[in-house]
């Protein structure tokens, strides 16, 4: 059984959602400066590289990452082939064989930009009415090969809130590239970090 990190690496001068901290580490103690161990500081964005948006993010009184329920962010799920489309939109998941699976991971044209370190504001989203759509369908967790599950801009961000008011877990920046198409086990792990709207994750993809 094959097992795959979707996981981004995290280092200095990697790629930034505009407007977002860049990610930082510098050295605290160090051997070579005759310190007894190496030990860095480090400094983050609760959205940086791979990650997952907690309903806090955009909903009032929403849940904080360290509230999510472990079974949201692991179990069965699909990776969804969407290469090619400019957009999710309804059709494209009507369209898809998502059987019963509550766990959506969408593998888009995306992938190479997201070893990019500039922002493209041109990249594969999804639509307001793909995000009803998956309310309806009582998924649980969604993720997408890009920093944003959104369209770049869109006003009021209709779809992030569409899903974390319905408790859907958004998963950004997951790095699909080298994961084929199809069914699979999802372990999506969150930072525990007291009332945090997101915090980087370490996705872990297993397919048979
Ligand atoms: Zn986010």
């Amino acid at each position: 059984m094959p097992v795959y990190d979707a996981t981004l690496v995290l280092r200095e001068g990697m790629l930034i959602y505009p407007g977002d901290p860049a990610f930082r580490m510098e050295s605290l103690l160090s051997r070579k400066k005759g310190d007894s161990c190496n030990l860095a500081l480090m400094s983050i964005g609760t959205h940086l590289g791979t990650h997952v948006d907690a309903p806090a993010h955009y909903v009032d009184g929403g849940a904080t990452v360290d509230q999510i329920p472990l079974e949201a962010l692991m179990g069965h799920g699909i990776v969804l082939d969407m290469r090619g489309k400019t957009a999710i939109d309804r059709k494209a998941l009507e369209g898809s064989d998502l059987k019963d699976q509550t766990r959506l991971l969408f593998k888009t044209g995306n992938g190479p930009k997201l070893l990019l370190p500039e922002f493209c504001e041109e990249y594969v989203h999804v639509t307001e009415d793909a995000a009803q759509f998956l309310v309806e369908r009582g998924v649980r967790l969604v993720g997408i090969d890009y920093l944003s599950i959104e369209r770049y801009g869109n006003p009021g961000n209709p779809v992030h809130r569409t899903l974390l008011k319905a408790g859907i877990l958004v998963v950004e920046g997951v790095y699909l590239e080298e994961i084929p198409p199809g069914p699979c086990e999802i372990y999506c792990l969150p930072l525990r970090i007291h009332g945090a709207d997101g915090s980087p994750a370490r996705i872990i993809i297993k397919q048979d």
